[in-house]
């Protein structure tokens, strides 16, 4: 698939849709979800220009990954979620039920999570 640079998130990324953000740097940018699951319900996405995490996994450069992977575990650190627990969760293309087409994590966490999310 074919990025979308008019996406929702490409479009928080340059500035044009507000978000409440709980981090950035010069790889990652993470904000709360517009319609949250869980009592902590964060969208963590890289800046760079990819579809899913397939897409993500396959192009990204080792320094990208290294700081997208740092950034998730410090952002549930930082809030308090790393105790008791949290989930993360990459829906990814049509059977995962992805909606923005920008590579995202979602993290979730507040309280007990159960096994897994219902299905539809
Ligand atoms: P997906 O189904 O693609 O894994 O998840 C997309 C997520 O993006 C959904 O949880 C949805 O609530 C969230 N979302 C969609 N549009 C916006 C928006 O404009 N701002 C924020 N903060 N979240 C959004």
């Amino acid at each position: 698939m074919t990025y979308d640079p008019n996406n929702i998130f490409a479009r928080i990324l340059r500035g044009e849709i507000p978000c409440k953000k709980v981090y950035e740097d010069s790889h990652v940018l993470a904000f709360h979800d517009v319609n949250p699951q869980a009592p902590t319900h964060v969208l963590v996405i890289p800046k760079g220009a990819y579809v899913s995490f397939d897409d993500f996994s396959a192009k990204a450069s080792a320094d990208e990954i290294t700081a997208f992977v740092r950034a998730a575990g410090q952002i549930a650190r930082d809030l308090g979620a790393a105790e008791p627990g949290y989930r993360i969760l990459a829906n990814t293309g049509l059977n995962g039920g992805q909606e923005v087409p920008h590579f995202h994590l979602h993290l979730f966490a507040g309280r007990r999570l159960g096994r897994m999310i219902a299905a539809d």
